[in-house]
């Protein structure tokens, strides 16, 4: 199975306009509320990028746009989590093996930096469960689902990182926008796969 990694990005970046409302009213339930712009806004310089530079391997253009030129908590760990899927993807000719890779080079890089564990209300909640599933050799849509569910999960979650643990309960009911965030990354994947 493969999927145009240039078309997971354009895919990615029209669901984050999508879903850029929803996104800016979960982080102003459990932060400041620029989870949505700022993801939209990273997309969205991606897509110039890809655009400008259309023989350069896409994720990792996208992971220097990332690291480089996106603000928040969120902007830097998703380019870290960019830059090892660009890893992997180099390093296999099999698609779904350079994803898996990636994606579990992705999460640990992720959790080096800011030191998140499953269960602590962050992205790593919808990382680690698509980590998993990739491990356990499930396709794409299943991936996806799983990174779905664990983001979903973390509506019951009290955070412990980031912004929303200084909020306590008030971030209860609702799930946590970086872990839908990411989500989103798989479900734009599975979709063009599909
Ligand atoms: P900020 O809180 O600086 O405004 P963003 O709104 O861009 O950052 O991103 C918030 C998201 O970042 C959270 O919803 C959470 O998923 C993620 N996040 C915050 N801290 C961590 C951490 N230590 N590890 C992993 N993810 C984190
Ligand atoms: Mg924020
Ligand atoms: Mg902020």
């Amino acid at each position: 199975m493969t999927a145009d990694q240039k078309l997971v990005l354009l895919t990615y970046a029209d669901a984050a306009r999508t879903a850029h409302d929803a996104l800016t009213t979960l982080d102003q339930h459990s932060g400041d509320g620029d989870f949505g712009d700022n993801l939209l806004d990273g997309l969205d310089r991606v897509r110039a990028a890809l655009d400008t530079h259309p023989s350069e391997p896409a994720f990792h253009l996208a992971a220097t746009v990332f690291l480089d030129e996106v603000g928040g908590t969120s902007g830097p760990l998703i380019g870290l989590l960019l830059q090892e899927i660009a890893r992997g993807l180099a390093a296999h000719t099999d698609d779904r093996e350079g994803w898996r890779a990636g994606v579990s080079e992705g999460l640990a890089a992720i959790q080096r930096v800011g030191e998140a564990e499953p269960g602590d209300r962050t992205m790593v909640d919808a990382l680690a469960p698509a980590r998993d599933a990739f491990e356990a050799g499930a396709s794409f849509g299943a991936v996806a689902d799983a990174a779905l569910t664990g983001a979903r999960n973390t509506a019951d979650l009290r955070a412990r990182r980031g912004r929303a643990s200084y909020v306590g309960d008030r971030a209860l009911g609702a799930p946590d926008p970086g872990a839908m965030g990411v989500a989103l990354l798989f479900w734009s994947l599975a979709h063009v796969a599909g």
